[in-house]
């Protein structure tokens, strides 16, 4: 069993900045886990924390059911592939995925054949004899994930494997990722600050804001049913747009139209009550002519995106007191593109919006 389970777990540098606060977190034995949020959230420091290259301020790791929160990395079972790969740029691609099992004593002939194996595992074998700088950045990160492998770790964690390779590789190496994730069914823990690879990846998804976790889930949850704005506004290519709303006599007022109250809400609102309207661009309809509840504006930007466009309107802040005009984006299909300067109509589909306090 590797789970790994984090109690209260903190971390404050030396500089003061607290970098992991009070953290709570449980990854299943197996499953691949992405750490997700943006620059200085402390995905990497939680990483590092587990490999033990960090000393937690307060709390702690375990792995299975080892405590391993005083223990040195080389004695966690961990394995950890570094953005920048770190491979030993003197040695051949043999000597550096055999180098982990060299430092375990294993002898010459088990660490030959061992790599040997890796490396058609990954489909290294011709250039076994080859050194890191004779290699592009795809095969040095195979290279990375099979030193990482060699010494069959219980657990492996990943910071950000896929940034340093370009857009086409990027994608061809998810793939190759996700499928050597499921053969090999270890647990493996990756960070990302992108959210498309980690819905892509992740079996479930951490996502953190200020060194906590602001929700955990599958991809589908996150997306689907973000437990706060900050998610909302963080999951999904384009952003989800968050309105202004008030609840009043049973509906809501946003942006100058009255929605119905969502039914599941709708004993927990009470009037006059002020509230963000959630709804992605992808799940309301454009309309050139006037539709009942839908929401009004002038179209100010169309971005075409190939079969599909943006198109942002500005929408008057309405009869919720206090709110101003607001932009609201909408995902129009390819031919139905409005022009700017046009006034437009937008309804939200039955069941897709939320609703935030
Ligand atoms: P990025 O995506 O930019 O790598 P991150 O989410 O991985 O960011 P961390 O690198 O974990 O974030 O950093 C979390 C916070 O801790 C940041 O405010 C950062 O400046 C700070 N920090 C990180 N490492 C150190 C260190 N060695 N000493 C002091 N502060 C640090």
């Amino acid at each position: 069993m590797s789970a790994i389970t984090m109690r209260d777990l903190t971390k404050v540098y030396p500089n003061g900045v607290r970098a992991l606060d009070a953290l709570d977190l449980e990854i299943a034995d197996g499953e691949f886990f992405a750490l997700l949020g943006p620059s200085g959230c402390g995905k990497t420091t939680l990483l590092r924390t587990i490999a033990g290259l960090e000393v937690a301020s307060g709390g702690d790791v375990h792995i299975g059911d080892r405590a391993v929160t005083n223990l040195p990395p080389g004695k966690r079972d961990v394995a950890m592939v570094f953005q920048d790969y770190a491979l030993f740029p003197h040695m051949t691609v043999q000597e550096n995925i055999a180098y982990p099992l060299r430092i375990k004593k294993m002898d010459r002939r088990g660490r030959a054949e061992k790599a040997a194996e890796t490396a058609d595992e990954l489909g290294l074998s011709a250039l076994l004899q080859r050194r890191p700088g004779q290699l592009s950045g795809g095969q040095q990160q195979r290279v990375a994930l099979a030193r990482a492998m060699a010494c069959h770790p219980q657990v492996f964690l990943l910071d950000e494997p896929l940034s340093n390779l370009d857009a086409r590789l990027r994608l061809e190496a998810r793939t190759f990722l996700k499928r050597l994730q499921r053969e090999l069914g270890v647990t493996t823990v990756f960070v990302t600050h992108d959210q498309a690879e980690a819905l892509a990846l992740a079996d479930r998804i951490a996502v953190m804001e200020g060194g906590r976790i602001r929700q955990v889930g599958t991809p589908t949850e996150v997306f689907r049913r973000p437990a706060n704005t900050f998610v909302a506004g963080f999951i999904g290519s384009t952003p989800m747009n968050l309105i202004d709303a008030e609840a009043q006599d049973g509906e809501l007022a946003v942006a100058g139209t009255r929605l119905p109250m969502p039914e599941d809400v709708r004993d927990r609102v009470s009037a006059g009550e002020k509230l963000v309207y959630g709804v992605r661009p992808e799940y309301l309809d454009y309309s050139a002519e006037p539709v009942p509840g839908a929401l009004s504006g002038q179209v100010v930007v169309v971005e075409n995106l190939g079969s599909f466009s943006l198109v942002s309107l500005d929408v008057a802040g309405g009869d919720v007191a206090g709110a101003a005009g607001t932009s609201v984006q909408v995902v129009v299909p390819e031919g139905r593109e409005p022009e700017p300067g046009d006034t437009g109509w937008v309804v939200p589909r039955p069941g897709r919006s939320l609703l935030y306090r």
